[in-house]
C-alpha cells in the first residue's frame, strides 16, 4: 500500500510522544529529528520537509501545546493539521461552467495513466454527479490511444468523439465541443496527447488547444510512483501551460507518497483526484485531512463510508437493518451482506480505513480471499431454506451433511455456525444500547 513506510515510521514516532503528560522542548526535537528522516525516507521534497519541520515545531513549543492539558496528544493534532495543510488543506472541487458544456483538459506524459483517468473521470462525473459527459480522443500520436479511449468509451456507455480523417487535435477538440452544445452533453473530457518528456512541442500544443477550447480545467495526469520526477513535471506543466489541479494514479501501489506530499507545496495547485488501481471506478476525489488521518493510523472512515454506500443497495441495507434491529437476521441475510461486502473492494484495504487498523500485528498477512468467501457461499448453500433460518436445528448429522454437500471439513461448517451465532449476540448488544437512543440515519 502507498505510504506504508512512511505510516509506520511516524506512527512509531508519535507513539512517544502520545501520552505524555508534559512535553519538553528536547522531546520536540528529537520527535522533529524522527519525523524529517521519516519524510525524507518517503521521498518528500526537501525543501518541503524543512518547512513543514519548522511549522511543526514552532506551534509544538508553543502555548496551544504546552498549555494543554493533554500536551502529547497536542502534538499528534499539530502534526495532523500541518500534514493536511501539506496537501491542500480543504478538499477542492471540480469547477464547473455556468455555461456548458464545461470543458476539462487532460494533460500529462505518456503511461502517467491519462487516457484511463479521462475514462475514469467520465465514470465518475455519470454515476456520482449526474453529468453526461462526452470523451474527446485528441491523443493522436499514440495510435493506440484513440482505440484504448473507446474501448474504454464503450464499456462505461459513455460516447467518444474522435476523427479519423482530422490529424489535428485543436480542431478534432473544436468540433467535439460543437457537437456537445448540440446534442447537449454538459461536461466535455479532452484526452490531449502525451509525450514521453517535457518538451517546446508538446507544450505548444497543449497552449494552441487552450487557447482554443478555453478549458475550466486543466487536469495533469501523473504517476504517484515516479516520485519526484513527478512533482518536477507538474511543476513545469504548471509554470509553462497552466494548470488547474493534479491526478496523481497508481497511489494504489508501493509508492512512498513523496508525489502526493510534495505536490501542493512546490506547485501551489491542488491534488483533485486520486486512481486506486486500474478497474474504471477506482479514482477518487482527494481530501488531503482524510489522507493525512490515514497516514498517521486515524483510519478513514468517512472513505469507508463512501464506499459502502456506493457498493450497498440502499433499499437493502434498509431492510437489513430492520432485520438486525428486531433480530430476524439470517444465513441468508448473512451471505448477502458478504455479497456486498464484497464489491466494495479488497477486504484488507478496506480494514486499513479503520482507526488503530496499522497497530494492529499482522494485517498484512491476513489474506481474506475471494476463495475463503467462495466457501462461505458453499457452505451456507448446502443448507436447506430452513436451517438457513433457524441455524439452531443444524444438529451434528446436519453438520456432517452441509460439510458433504460443500465439500468443506465440518469443522469449517461449526466454524461458521459459531461465527454467526457471536454476530448475532453482538447485534443483540448494539440493538440493546441503540434503544433508548434517537432514532435516525447516519450523522452525515
Ligand atoms: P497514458 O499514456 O497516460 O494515456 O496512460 P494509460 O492511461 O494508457 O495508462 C498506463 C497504464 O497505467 C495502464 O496500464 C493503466 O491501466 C495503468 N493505470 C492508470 N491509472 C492507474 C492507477 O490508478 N492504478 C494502477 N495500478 N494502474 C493505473
Amino acid at each position: 500500500m502507498a505510504f506504508e513506510g512512511l505510516a509506520e515510521r511516524l506512527q512509531s514516532t508519535l507513539q512517544k510522544i502520545r501520552g505524555k503528560g508534559k512535553v519538553t522542548e528536547a522531546d520536540v526535537k528529537a520527535m522533529m529529528r524522527e519525523v524529517r528522516l521519516a519524510l525524507l525516507y518517503a521521498d518528500v521534497n526537501l525543501k518541503v520537509v524543512k518547512d513543514f519541520i519548522q511549522r511543526v515545531s514552532e506551534r509544538a513549543v508553543g502555548q496551544e501545546v504546552m498549555k494543554s492539558l493533554t500536551p502529547g496528544q497536542q502534538v499528534i493534532k499539530v502534526v495532523k493539521e500541518e500534514l493536511t495543510a501539506l496537501m491542500g488543506g480543504e478538499a477542492e472541487k471540480l469547477a464547473v461552467s455556468d455555461k456548458p458544456p464545461t470543458v476539462i483538459m487532460m494533460v500529462g506524459l505518456q503511461g502517467a495513466g491519462k487516457t484511463t483517468t479521462s475514462g475514469k473521470l467520465a465514470n465518475l462525473l455519470r454515476k456520482k454527479y449526474n453529468r453526461t459527459p462526452l470523451l474527446v480522443a485528441a491523443d493522436i500520436y499514440r495510435p493506440a490511444a484513440v482505440s484504448q479511449l473507446q474501448t474504454l468509451g464503450k464499456q462505461l456507455g459513455v460516447p467518444v468523439y474522435s476523427s479519423e480523417e482530422n490529424a489535428d487535435p485543436v480542431e478534432i477538440a473544436k468540433q467535439a465541443l460543437k457537437k456537445a452544445a448540440e446534442e447537449h452533453y454538459d461536461t466535455v473530457i479532452i484526452d490531449t496527447a502525451g509525450r514521453l518528456h517535457v518538451d517546446e512541442r508538446l507544450m505548444d500544443e497543449l497552449k494552441n488547444m487552450k487557447e482554443a477550447v478555453d478549458p475550466d480545467e486543466i487536469l495533469l495526469v501523473v504517476d504517484a510512483m515516479t516520485g519526484q520526477d513527478a512533482v518536477n513535471v507538474a511543476e513545469r506543466f504548471s509554470g509553462q501551460l497552466g494548470i488547474t489541479g493534479v491526478v496523481l494514479t497508481k497511489l494504489d501501489g508501493d509508492t512512498r507518497g513523496g508525489a502526493a506530499l510534495s505536490i501542493r507545496a512546490v506547485t501551489n495547485k491542488p491534488i483533485k483526484f486520486v486512481g486506486m488501481g486500474e478497474k474504471l471506478d477506482a479514482l477518487e476525489p482527494f481530501h488531503p485531512e482524510r489522507m493525512a488521518s490515514r497516514i498517521l493510523g486515524m483510519g478513514d472512515v468517512l472513505t469507508l463510508i463512501e464506499k459502502a454506500q456506493a457498493a450497498v443497495d440502499e433499499e437493502k441495507a434498509k431492510e437489513l437493518e430492520k432485520k438486525m434491529r428486531t433480530m430476524s437476521f439470517t444465513l441468508n441475510d448473512f451471505l448477502e451482506q458478504l455479497n456486498q461486502v464484497r464489491k466494495m473492494g479488497p477486504l484488507q484495504e478496506l480494514l486499513k480505513m479503520l482507526p488503530g487498523a496499522g497497530r494492529i500485528k499482522g494485517l498484512d498477512n491476513l489474506e481474506i480471499s475471494e476463495k475463503q468467501l467462495k466457501h462461505v457461499e458453499a457452505i451456507i448453500q448446502s443448507m436447506t431454506p430452513e436451517e438457513r433460518e433457524n441455524p439452531e436445528i443444524i444438529n451434528s448429522s446436519r453438520r456432517k451433511r452441509i460439510a458433504k454437500g460443500s465439500g468443506r471439513p465440518v469443522q469449517e461448517v461449526n466454524r461458521l455456525l459459531k461465527q454467526f451465532d457471536e454476530m448475532k449476540k453482538m447485534m443483540k448488544q448494539l440493538s440493546n444500547m441503540q434503544k433508548g437512543k434517537k432514532k435516525g440515519g447516519f450523522p452525515f
